[in-house]
């Protein structure tokens, strides 16, 4: 009885859970943009939301790519809170298209939707501050060779809309994962993230003591993030670039983890408070 008080607050972050969906993501095959199995892939995430009587909007588009006009569409799914004013947590769920081999991203895609489809039961059992919106991108990947604007196209896509309909003055931070999966974890410091977002989850994964994964080192990342960041909102992307099978036929089930979903997940719901005090009393 005791002990059940000091636990019973919200369910921790479930790596087996994660793995599930991740696993599933896998079996449906190359997940590239305009493709049937992305479709399948965003039917999956959607009946996953439901499950958790999350409501989520489609938000549908054509972009134009070096491959022609790609129907491309974004998932949001809301979480409200006491403020309106949002965290959007986010990553990709396309993998990129390839002709020459088989790819189907277990970490480059798989990783980050299974990784949102699981904090979404987490987060929907707590009593948040502010709105969770989870962002399930499409398009991140290039098309052609990585050159801009050949890339980030849902990021891109949900950033205009945003300024469009004036959504984004509520939206006070973005927190993107990317390439979580991998085996051997180790995930470094973006010079393009905003600092004190940063500071706050590398300072966490030190007290959780996850510093083989969180490494002190600095990297310099193109994401998902950079649109947010241009439209002055404070990001930071999580991701794991240090990857031997990034973009190759190698990027599957074998080569990544749970427990490295689970190390994330404990890590960014440890910092989430953190972040959230910070914004309710800005600097
Ligand atoms: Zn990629």
């Amino acid at each position: 009885m005791v002990l059940l008080q000091s636990t019973a607050a919200a369910p921790r972050f479930d790596s087996g859970r994660a793995w599930e969906h991740l696993r599933q993501f896998v079996a449906f095959g190359p997940r590239p943009s305009g493709s049937p199995a992305i479709e399948q892939t965003r039917a999956y995430i959607k009946s996953q939301l439901a499950l958790l009587n999350i409501p989520v909007t489609e938000q549908a588009w054509d972009d134009t790519t070096p491959a022609g006009r790609i129907h491309m569409v974004n998932l949001i799914a809301t979480i409200p809170g006491a403020s309106r004013n949002r965290i959007v947590i986010a990553g990709h769920f396309d993998t990129k298209r390839y002709r020459e081999f088989r790819f189907v991203g277990a970490s480059d895609g798989g990783s980050s939707a299974a990784f949102l489809l699981e904090i979404a039961r987490v987060l929907k059992a707590r009593k948040n501050p502010l709105t969770i919106e989870l962002l399930f991108l499409d398009g991140e990947e290039a098309l052609g060779e990585w050159k801009y604007p050949d890339h980030t196209y849902g990021s891109r896509h949900y950033v205009q809309m945003a300024k469009q309909d004036g959504s984004l003055a509520s939206l006070k931070a973005l927190l993107l994962v990317d390439m979580i999966g991998d085996r051997d974890l180790n995930i470094r410091r973006d010079a393009n993230s905003t600092t004190w977002l940063t500071d706050i989850i590398w300072a966490t994964a030190r007290e959780q003591k996850f510093t083989a994964q969180f490494l002190d080192e600095v990297t310099e990342i193109e994401d998902d993030h950079q649109p947010f960041l241009e439209a002055g909102v404070p990001a930071v992307d999580i991701i794991d670039l240090d990857y031997p099978q990034w973009h190759t036929p190698l990027d599957t089930l074998d080569a990544v983890s749970a427990r490295s979903l689970q190390v994330v997940g404990d890590v960014l719901l440890a910092a989430l408070p953190r972040i959230e005090r910070r914004l309710a009393s800005p600097r």
